[in-house]
């Protein structure tokens, strides 16, 4: 009797880890490049380094791999059957087993999909490979570490509320990482950034945040239904109704940002960006509502995101993979 799919499936995607795990460690480039498909691909999601990268082809994944996970120790490499039985499926119309796979790495744990294409004998080669670093447990983790607060009292030091009025200016300082678009994506990643240690300031050029929804045509609703539409860490009221209205949108990006603590200037267009290798260093243009386009503002921050990747900016700046590789550890957390 022939086994269960559940049972070959597991079965495949064990050897195939069993394989990958000591072909990386050794650094053999050729073992690692034999376990992928020819039209392989490894998609990088800030898993073993921090940059978000698609590599394609055996030959230059396994190069890419090895280089990468060297850097950060990568190892540990098994089938975590918990989130998901490795189950056979049918991707982009072809015939692949899944599975989730967990590793270590000096960054913290991480985490990742392999998916093998089945083979008649042999061990089955990879279609697709993807990395991430697991952010909850390695948040997690540091909050249980960090010191307790204290609850002493010093009237005399800045209040909440002047601190972020301050903070917000960027006169002192700058950020980690400058944003450009206040949208769901901006919004999304600078809460993220902020999760695991660094500043985020957000441009916009509207007038307020939410104003890419409220300037759009009367009587728009989101496409989708509520539950589908949620940002992370913080749902929409059970009272919001099943399409959320445009300025039922935009009021939530708004309060949603003063929730979360994030710095943002509104009225503030982002005109361009150059990295300076010495420093890793990226400076943006930006005008900020008041000044003169000849008075344009030289920002400097050491990472930055655009709102859309077809920005025209983003062409030009080819250096922006440049600029998240040279980010290759976490910053330290408490
Ligand atoms: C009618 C409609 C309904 C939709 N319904 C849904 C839905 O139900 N569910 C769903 O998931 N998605 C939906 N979408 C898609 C969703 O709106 C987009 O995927 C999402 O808004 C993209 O977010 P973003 O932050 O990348 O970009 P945007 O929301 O476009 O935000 C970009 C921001 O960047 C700012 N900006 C641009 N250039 C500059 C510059 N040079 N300097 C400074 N600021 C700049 C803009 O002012 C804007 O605020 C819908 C889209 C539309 C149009």
């Amino acid at each position: 009797m022939a086994p269960p799919a559940e049972e070959t499936a597991r079965e495949t995607t064990e050897a195939s880890i069993e394989a990958f795990g000591p072909a990386l460690t050794r650094g053999d480039e050729r073992a690692l490049s034999g376990l992928f498909a020819e039209d392989g691909h490894w998609r990088n999601l800030f898993g073993l380094s921090c940059g978000l990268r698609l590599f394609s082809g055996n030959d230059v994944l396994a190069r890419e791999l090895l280089r990468s996970a060297r850097k950060v120790g990568a190892e540990g490499f098994r089938i975590d059957a918990a989130p998901l039985q490795p189950r056979r499926s049918i991707m982009a119309g072809r015939e692949v087993v899944e599975a989730i796979f967990s590793f270590d790495t000096t960054n913290g744990p991480g985490y990742g999909a392999l998916r093998p294409l089945p083979a008649a004998g042999g061990l089955a080669r990879a279609w697709t490979i993807s990395t991430s670093l697991d952010f909850d447990r390695i948040c997690d983790e540091r909050a249980r570490r960090a010191a307790p607060t204290s609850q002493m009292r010093d009237f005399a030091a800045p209040d909440w509320i002047e601190q972020r009025e301050t903070s917000s200016t960027y006169k002192d300082r700058e950020p980690d990482v400058l944003i450009v678009g206040v949208g769901h994506t901006g919004i999304s990643a600078a809460v993220e950034l902020k999760r695991i240690g660094l500043s985020a300031l957000m441009v916009d050029r509207e007038e307020r945040i939410g104003d890419n929804w409220r300037l759009r045509y009367r009587g728009l609703k989101l496409h989708n239904k509520t539950p589908v539409n949620h940002l992370r860490y913080l749902p929409f009221p059970l009272t919001f109704p099943d399409y959320i209205p445009k300025d039922q949108v935009a009021n939530w990006l708004e309060h949603y940002v003063d929730i979360f603590d994030i710095g943002f200037w509104t009225r503030t267009a982002f005109e361009g960006a150059s990295y300076h290798e010495a420093s890793a260093r990226w400076t943006a243009r930006i005008t900020r509502e008041g000044t003169s386009r000849a008075a344009a503002q030289a920002y400097r921050a050491r990472h930055f995101r655009q709102r859309h990747a077809e920005h025209p900016a983003y062409r030009r700046h080819r250096q922006l993979q440049r600029s998240s590789a040279a980010l290759e550890r976490l910053p330290r957390g408490p």
